[in-house]
């Protein structure tokens, strides 16, 4: 394990050519401190434990210091925000500080988000604010341990400097972790600049980098997507099972490794609604729950294009119908388990919709349903017309929803106890609801405490266990909850 000035640190980013990135030092802070800290993610870079206790932490870790042995870089990308192609965006208020290669092998970027301002800055502060680095920090660890691939956080540095948001805002900054922060508005940039020596040189790099299994092949460029096309498909298959929506699909947010990047006005689906709309701002509803796995496959759609001049239209063509059948095989796969069916059986599909349509129709919780749905037993049972009570929905849809769930149980060999430990390991009991995050916010900025944060971290480090300590963390959000807005502002 190393101290924070002895990282070992492989950049291999800022080696490749000057228009890739733009080399600037973060701005300092005022006062920066320690706010949150995940001993998991130090692991991952053989970070001592111990130098969460060293003095000069947050000054390290917030950027006012240099980190030995790292290189700061504003990454180049350009993207398709809403729909509409934007040449103008970069990391604007984040720094790619540097690449850490652990003693496995593993390379992991360190980034750091609420850096201030860089040449992608446009007319906006390059800042970040303590609430929407809360939110980062909690729901990528949340998503980890729920098994979804996605960029993780090292920590939460905050500072003494006002934000101006609607309102002005207590900073913060966070670093992030990632295999890779390229995403598919890395090749858009190259492509729409015409520059296409560089799609070639930042293909190679990242099938070097990331997809090292097929860099001897003779057609890896076609190999690389369809493996894009099949990951990101089971990336969004994942989000829809477990009910997460991004919020904000542009194609600057969809990692080229297909991890969950960018945590802004995100949500999970609580009420089942397939037009949830997680972002405030977003009128039309095009990033809501139900459009994510069809934006998936427009954005693969403006990737694809983006490497026209490495692969063939008839590969790229491929790639799109790849993403189409592996969604749709990996999503049904993983609602089968959901339900605790190990066979499948013909119209299991449409049960499967029939199911979300009685969810959305009776406004029942998604998360709560499903993990509850475990105690149902084969045999009808006293409990059972106690769990339909509980539901506080009578009505004779649902009793009928439950005979035909019985009756397809049938058909499983598994006994109700097998079924009910296979359906818990993969319906969480714990999901990040919103209101859980604005809770930790509110006491991180009205009262200072910042214990909360690593607090809420650990209980969502163990989604499927049962925690009786923490029982009220697993239920429906409080009424209070349903008014509250999330808006792209952070
Ligand atoms: P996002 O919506 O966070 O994905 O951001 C879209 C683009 O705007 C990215 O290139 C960001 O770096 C940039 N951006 C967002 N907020 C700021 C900010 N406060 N200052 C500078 N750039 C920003
Ligand atoms: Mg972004």
């Amino acid at each position: 394990m190393n101290k924070i000035d002895k990282l070992n640190f492989d950049n291999t980013y800022s080696q490749l050519p000057d228009n890739f990135y733009q080399e600037v030092k973060p701005t300092a802070v005022k006062n920066p401190f320690l706010a949150a800290f995940n001993q998991d993610c130090a692991n991952l870079i053989d970070l001592c434990t111990s130098e969460k206790e060293n003095p000069k932490i947050a000054e390290y870790l917030s950027g006012n210091l240099g980190i030995p042995g790292s290189n700061p870089i504003a990454m180049y990308y350009t993207g398709h925000q809403f729909g509409v192609y934007n040449p103008n965006i970069g990391d604007g208020r984040a720094i790619l500080l540097g690449e850490v290669r652990n003693k496995k092998n593993k390379k992991y970027d360190l980034h750091l988000k609420g850096s201030g301002r860089t040449r992608f800055s446009r007319q906006f502060d390059g800042r970040a604010v303590m609430r929407s680095t809360i939110r980062e920090y909690l729901c990528s660890e949340a998503m980890f341990s729920l098994g979804i691939p996605t960029t993780r956080a090292l920590c939460i540095i905050g500072n003494e400097d006002k934000v101006e948001r609607e309102k002005s805002e207590p900073g913060a900054s966070l670093i992030r972790m990632a295999e890779t922060h390229v995403r598919f508005g890395s090749f858009e940039a190259f492509y729409y600049d015409k520059d296409y020596e560089n799609i070639k040189i930042l293909a190679d790099y990242v099938i070097e980098n990331n997809f090292i299994e097929i860099k001897k092949e003779d057609n890896k460029y076609k190999l690389f997507i369809i493996k894009v096309a099949e990951r990101t498909a089971e990336l969004i298959a994942k989000w829809q099972v477990f009910g997460f929506t991004h919020g904000v699909m542009n194609t600057d947010n969809m990692s080229i490794t297909s991890l969950t990047l960018d945590y802004g006005p995100y949500g999970f689906v609580e009420e089942f609604k397939q037009e949830y709309i997680p972002n405030h701002s977003d009128h039309f509803g095009r990033y809501s729950y139900q459009n994510q796995p069809s934006i998936g496959y427009w954005n693969l759609g403006k990737l694809v294009q983006a490497l026209q001049t490495v692969i063939s239209s008839d590969e790229g063509v491929e790639a799109l119908e790849t993403y189409k059948n592996v969604y749709f095989n990996s999503y049904y796969d993983l609602m089968f388990k959901k339900f605790g069916f190990q066979k499948q059986v013909e119209k299991d599909r449409k049960f499967i919709d029939n199911t979300l349509e009685i969810l959305e129709k009776f406004e029942i919780d998604y998360t709560v349903f499903f993990r509850k749905l475990s105690n149902f037993k084969k045999v009808k049972n006293k409990a059972e017309d106690q769990y339909l009570k509980k539901l506080s929905v009578t009505s004779p849809d649902l009793s009928e929803w439950f005979e035909k769930y019985r009756e397809r149980l049938k058909k499983e060999t598994l006994g109700d106890n097998e079924r009910k430990d296979l359906m818990d390991s993969v319906n969480p009991k714990y999901i990040l609801r919103n209101y859980i995050c604005e809770q930790v916010i509110r006491e991180a900025e009205d009262n200072k405490n910042y214990d909360e944060i690593d607090r809420i971290r650990k209980i969502f480090k163990n989604p499927f266990d049962e925690q009786p300590e923490h029982e009220e963390l697993a239920i429906e959000s409080p009424d209070w909850a349903k008014d509250l807005v999330i808006s792209c502002s952070s």
